[in-house]
């Protein structure tokens, strides 16, 4: 049996009349709107310090000019040391921890020869995914659980969560983000 004869009849008639026409610019809630040069609740000072992902890592940000200009803090220490950085180059870190932007960590490379520094370990790293692409039955280390994964996965979906929640705080802590006032 056909149920389409009982369905709302519920499309637009013509010459139908929006209920806001003819009335632009209607502030209907203004004691609480957005006026010009109010602040929002995440506003920061320029100089402070944020974790952003960037190219899949967790980097150290800061905040250089308003309204939203951020940069990478490594370029932000190395150009208060040395002037501006050169178009082409890019900063490196020598002991390989990209949260440890101490000038001393820092090196001026291009672009090819930074990639030439790191081509043995990225090599080494696309080599091992491939090893590690098989899925198998997997014992999650923190909760005991049995989950399907490739074969370099350690913890379950939800455990996961969970670490990376946790790693994110310990980092906050480790890069030491100090917001002027
Ligand atoms: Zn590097
Ligand atoms: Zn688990």
């Amino acid at each position: 049996m056909c149920y389409y004869y009982l369905m709302p009849n519920t499309k637009f008639k013509n010459n139908h009349r929006p209920w806001n026409k003819d009335i632009k610019g209607i502030h209907l809630s203004p004691e609480t709107e957005f006026k010009a040069g109010v602040r929002g609740v995440r506003w920061v000072a320029v100089g402070s310090v944020k974790i952003r992902m960037y190219h899949g890592k967790m980097r150290a940000c800061q905040k250089v000019a308003e309204p939203n200009t951020w940069r990478l803090r490594s370029q932000v220490v190395w150009e208060s040391v040395n002037g501006q950085l050169p178009k082409g180059y890019t900063i490196h870190h020598k002991d390989r921890d990209v949260s440890n932007d101490d000038i001393s960590n820092l090196e001026l490379l291009s672009r090819g020869e930074h990639l030439q520094e790191h081509r043995a370990e990225n090599e080494a790293n696309r080599r091992k995914g491939l090893l590690n692409m098989k899925r198998s039955d997997i014992l999650c280390v923190d909760c005991g659980g049995k989950f399907k994964a490739t074969k370099k996965a350690k913890y379950c979906a939800t455990c996961k969560r969970i670490r990376v929640r946790n790693n994110k705080l310990r980092y906050k802590a480790k890069i030491k983000i100090n917001s002027p006032a």
